[in-house]
């Protein structure tokens, strides 16, 4: 828990969603299955939910700390609008503890401990039209923590005809699920590993509220969702527990899903496993297509596991190097050669940005935040 001097530093406060007052001016935050109880003047487990005066106010909110252009291939989704650009943004914070986080630098941050801009949710819109994004993903830290924002934005961004997507852990409430996932077009969420154990001391989290919350986009949502399987040597990598994990998303979620395993690389508190061998990616992708996912992806190696086939005739329809898409094939979302559908979302309903709002876009971000380089 942090003390009252977040507070101080951050310029404007939002109140927060998702929460009750309880004795003693303490709060409950109910976004996440923490369900942390906040004395005055301190922060919840993610740092950027903190409370002043017995209110939650969400520190995150317009004041991102990471923002960049990706390929929409990074976050990683393959079956959503391939080759297109997305505006990917992030604050401080987060509410798992994983002891390998890539981006621990913000993640493990308080809010004013990491450099941030303050721009606000329509502005976000105006940056990533002027960099030609089809839509903003919120990524790089946990989104869940910073709801609030992340849902005005999403107003906004359907406004001006952008898709948006959550890049996330999967570890929200019911409370708040609906608030969120429903102004969201497409998801990758994080299974991290289908281990209890490895949850609890790897990630100092639950399981079950990820898988629940899987089955919570898969039965209640038209979100368009893939997974996430970063592979540790010796700590998830286990051919039992890919094949545990891979059943459950068949029986669950059905063959269609798309499943990525990626590689990992020592970083935060986890420099003492290799990255992971190529050969374990292999083998993971193999025991996923028995048993029955029909697409499978290898990520952060150069692999011809990164292709998307057909599964009916095997035609290669969408070929990958890394991040970039070299070929399409795909025809109207239909395999070329045999006629089958591929699940996703292969075309922007929205079309292109009307040529007045590009031009306001640049005006804006050229008088207001020349200083960010975007
Ligand atoms: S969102 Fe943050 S403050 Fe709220 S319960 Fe989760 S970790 Fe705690």
């Amino acid at each position: 828990m942090q003390g009252l001097k977040i507070l101080q530093k951050t310029a404007e406060l939002h109140e927060a969603r998702w929460w009750e007052a309880e004795p003693g001016n303490k709060v409950h935050c109910y976004l996440c299955p923490r369900h942390c109880h906040i004395g005055e003047g301190q922060a919840g487990f993610c740092y950027i939910r903190a409370n002043e005066g017995g209110k939650l106010y969400s520190l995150g909110y317009a004041h991102p700390a990471a923002m960049q252009i990706d390929p929409i291939e990074k976050k990683p989704l393959n079956h959503f609008l391939p080759g297109t650009r997305v505006f990917s943004m992030g604050t401080a914070g987060c509410n798992m503890g994983c002891f390998f986080c890539q981006n621990w630098d913000i993640s493990k941050s308080r809010a004013d401990q990491v450099g941030s801009s303050y721009v606000p949710p329509e502005d976000v819109v105006l940056l990533a039209i002027r960099n030609h994004c089809d839509s903003i993903a919120f990524t790089y830290n946990e989104p869940t923590i910073w709801g609030e924002y992340v849902i005005d934005i999403c107003h906004a961004a359907k406004e001006a005809g952008l898709n948006t997507v959550m890049v996330s852990n999967g570890y929200i409430t019911y409370d708040a699920f609906h608030d969120i996932y429903d102004h969201i077009d497409a998801a990758n969420i994080d299974l991290k590993a289908f281990t209890e154990k490895f949850y609890g001391k790897i990630t100092l989290t639950h399981l079950q509220p990820v898988l629940d919350a899987l089955l919570w986009l898969k039965n209640e949502t038209n979100v368009w969702f893939e997974i996430t399987n970063l592979m540790i040597p010796t700590l998830n990598d286990a051919a039992e527990e890919t094949r545990e994990l891979c059943d459950w998303i068949l029986q669950n979620l059905g063959p269609a899903v798309p499943l990525h395993f990626t590689a990992f690389h020592p970083d935060f508190k986890l420099q003492d496993k290799p990255r992971t061998p190529p050969e374990t990616l292999h083998a993971a992708r193999r025991i996923a297509l028995q048993a029955g996912l029909r697409y499978v992806y290898e990520g952060n190696i150069y692999s011809d596991g990164a292709h998307t086939s057909c599964p009916h005739c095997n035609t290669l329809l969408v070929k990958r190097s890394w991040h970039d898409v070299q070929l399409n094939r795909l025809q109207d979302g239909h395999c070329p050669k045999c006629g089958a559908r591929i699940p996703g979302r292969w075309a922007n309903p929205h079309g292109k940005t009307p040529q007045k709002l590009y031009q306001h876009a640049q005006a804006t971000a050229r008088s207001k935040y020349s200083h960010l380089n975007l």
